[in-house]
């Protein structure tokens, strides 16, 4: 060899090795070994990631973080609730937003519940477009209670966020069942003042679908916040017993209106509401476009 280049060739060796020495000062002589021994909880990540592509989801993987809440944003990052990172049920779908308040896939025990109730089995929506909300909420006595939902997997994290807020600031709700608690009845749900979301129905007798049969509406409260139509010069009411509060002029408690908190966190999150339809009013009923 050369001897030019051999001189040029040590001192390129000289400088390679000075630099692989600082680097490793630099890094607090720690190896990438070292580092994933102290940072066991960034190892799932990888998990989930595959689970992930395994199931097509890019969310339900997600564990929400509860210290998030204070602020009412859903944290859709990878966290390890577990003390070893191998102990997580790669196929649970659950997201947690707070203490109370989550979301899965149907689990099984609620898929035999619904099935041929508020779930025909010709219904031409799938199951996974679906999920089954838990919340908190404050009921009309002041008690915390806790109530399920079933809405659409598009609006889980409006649904989280808002009832979050709702039970933060202590709004009251009657009752948060499952229609199919009333036999997917919605006039006998509506009678008992039952907040709920999914059911597939066409509207009133017709043909038209409801947003509830996608899961992508709800009725807060509905026996204060009926559904006003008006038919050939007649007024209809319903529920039965909601009569009382068809006059948005007066003064009664649990009513949704503009000033309403419900109202506004219904908004903000891009939902519009019946009470501003023209045709009809239905006071209780919120939804949003997919
Ligand atoms: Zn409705």
């Amino acid at each position: 060899m050369n001897r030019k280049y051999a001189k040029e060739l040590l001192l390129l060796l000289g400088i390679i090795l000075f630099c692989a020495i600082m680097a490793r000062h630099l890094a607090g002589h720690e190896t990438l070994e070292d580092y994933a021994k102290l940072h066991p909880s960034e190892i799932p990540a990888e998990n989930a990631s595959s689970y992930a592509t395994s199931t097509g989801s890019t969310v339900d993987n997600a564990q929400m973080s509860a210290s998030s809440s204070s602020t009412g944003q859903v944290n859709s990052s990878v966290t390890n609730s577990t003390e070893t990172p191998f102990d997580i049920d790669v196929y649970d779908t659950r997201v947690t937003y707070s203490e109370g308040f989550y979301y899965e896939e149907i689990p099984d025990s609620i898929v035999s519940k619904i099935t041929d109730v508020s779930y025909p089995k010709d219904c031409p929506f799938s199951l996974d477009e679906l999920r089954y909300c838990s919340v908190l909420y404050v009921d009309f006595d002041g008690e915390e209670q806790s109530g399920e939902l079933i809405c659409n997997k598009a609006i889980a994290d409006d649904i989280m966020e808002i009832f979050y807020e709702l039970y933060d600031n202590d709004y009251q709700i009657e009752s948060i069942k499952l229609v199919d608690e009333f036999d997917a009845d919605d006039e006998a749900s509506m009678e008992a003042n039952n907040t709920s979301c999914f059911n597939y129905r066409p509207i009133g007798n017709g043909k038209k679908l409801s947003k509830h049969s996608q899961g992508l509406a709800i009725d807060i409260n509905p026996l204060y916040n009926p559904q006003i139509k008006y038919k050939n010069g007649a007024t209809v009411i319903a529920p039965s017993g909601g009569e009382k509060y068809a006059d948005r002029n007066a003064d009664f408690p649990y009513k949704i209106d503009k000033d309403d908190l419900a109202y506004k966190l219904f908004k903000e999150h891009g939902f519009s509401w019946g009470g501003n339809w023209n045709s009809s009013k239905d006071y209780q009923h919120f939804e949003k476009k997919k």
